[in-house]
């Protein structure tokens, strides 16, 4: 994919406003939880600080409703980002310009929560030019929130020369690598527990795939709508004819679908609940099916063995509770192994996937799994994301 990367883009005394995610989860006494975002954010600024640029950093953090809010403060997030950095982060409240002056060539100031700001969810352009006057360029590096038309993420790049920050640029060659320009045969496992949440996501990836394996909760709809009893399983029978014309629209474009031909049931969803395996057309009223049988992930593999690219969303069964995480265990380790050995590129990404892939050993052996949610699921659903969009334009 094209778009405007930072190599060889002159730095050296400018300013330049880079969009970062901050929004890192906290444990009760405030400390942070899980610091995968903070992480992500450090080479874009490291490479800032030995240009010789003055960075200034923008992020969100929780839905503060358009006015400062001290419990939402992005604050806290300084001393952390000092010790990666090993160097000075200074912290500006509000918007004011003179506060940038005293920022030195290689300096890092972080700007407080962009939600405090009312036009920012509303994406509002003079609260985009007041974050623009700040600056002299703009990097978006924070995918996670490149879905999203808000003053900070994507509507400011309107008005500055806008660049991919190293994050960004990674997330986005590795998922073009799965879907824009892939080496096919190019297969999908989509599952988890819905079709009515992923119904433009399946459209999509029918038309841009060779081979679709559906499994979770969502099989169960497709099962139905095929006539199947699905006894008292997850299903949205309301979409019947949603999942019949996914398939219809499947076979005109030529992507096989697959489904589970054999599956695990049981009566109670919990763990260790009493369970077996049957087939398609032997679950009783009171079984629900919680993962896929034996039968299906042997189909799956084989499906794996013939493709050369994979992109993956949602667990294949109820992943939290053993025994019925056994799919999706086995099918990502799999994935994984064909990985390692350079035979599949695969990519995942959304909601559960990353716990999931976690969940089966097998998340360092893909070839990239984005943790971005909402962004990584409107990219499949074939969106254009405005903070990426900015990103295309020429610069002069
Ligand atoms: P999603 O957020 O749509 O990716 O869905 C993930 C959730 O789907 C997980 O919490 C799984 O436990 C759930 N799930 C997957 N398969 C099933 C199933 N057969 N029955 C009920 N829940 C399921």
């Amino acid at each position: 994919m094209d778009f405007n990367r930072l190599k060889g883009t002159r730095l050296k005394g400018k300013t330049v406003i880079v969009r970062v995610d901050f929004n890192v989860p906290r444990n009760k006494d405030g400390s942070i939880s899980d610091d995968t975002r903070l992480q992500a954010a450090l080479p874009t600024i490291k490479h800032l600080q030995k240009s010789g640029a003055k960075t200034i950093l923008l992020s969100h953090f929780g839905r503060p409703k358009g006015k400062p809010d001290e419990a939402l403060s992005l604050r806290f997030i300084v001393p952390a980002l000092a010790e990666a950095l090993d160097s000075e982060v200074m912290f500006s409240p509000n918007l004011n310009t003179q506060v940038v002056t005293v920022l030195e060539p290689g300096g890092v100031m972080l700007m407080e929560n962009t939600r405090f700001h009312k036009g920012e969810t509303e994406g509002d352009k003079e609260l985009a030019q007041e974050f623009a006057a700040l600056g002299d360029i703009f990097i978006q590096d924070a995918f996670s929130a490149a879905h999203r038309n808000h003053a900070s993420s994507a509507v400011i790049g309107e008005i500055l020369p806008s660049f991919a920050g190293l994050a960004m640029e990674r997330e986005l060659d590795h998922i073009s690598q799965a879907l824009i320009n892939p080496k096919s045969p190019v297969m999908g496992v989509v599952g988890g527990a819905k079709v009515s949440t992923k119904i433009d996501l399946l459209k999509n990836l029918v038309s841009k795939l060779d081979i679709l394996a559906i499994g979770g909760g969502m099989a169960n709809t497709f099962l139905y709508a095929q006539g199947h009893k699905v006894g008292a399983s997850l299903c949205e029978t309301d979409f019947k004819d949603t999942a019949l014309e996914i398939m219809k629209n499947a076979k005109k474009e030529k992507c096989k679908i697959i489904l589970p031909t054999d599956v695990v049931v049981a009566k109670d969803f919990k763990a260790n609940a009493d369970h077996r395996q049957c087939g398609l057309d032997d679950v009783k009223a009171k079984e629900m099916i919680l993962d896929c049988g034996s039968a299906s992930v042997e189909e799956l593999m084989d499906a794996m063995d013939a493709a050369k690219t994979l992109i993956w969303n949602g667990p294949l069964g109820a992943f939290e509770l053993t025994p019925f995480d056994t799919s999706t265990v086995e099918a990502a380790k799999y994935a994984a192994k064909l990985t390692k050995k350079g035979k599949l590129v695969s990519v995942a990404g959304g909601g559960d996937t990353v716990a999931a892939l976690k969940h089966a050993g097998a998340a360092d052996d893909f070839t990239f799994i984005s943790t971005a949610g909402g962004a990584f699921l409107e990219w499949m659903e074939g969106k254009p994301l405005p903070g990426v969009e900015i990103l295309k334009k020429k610069q002069k």
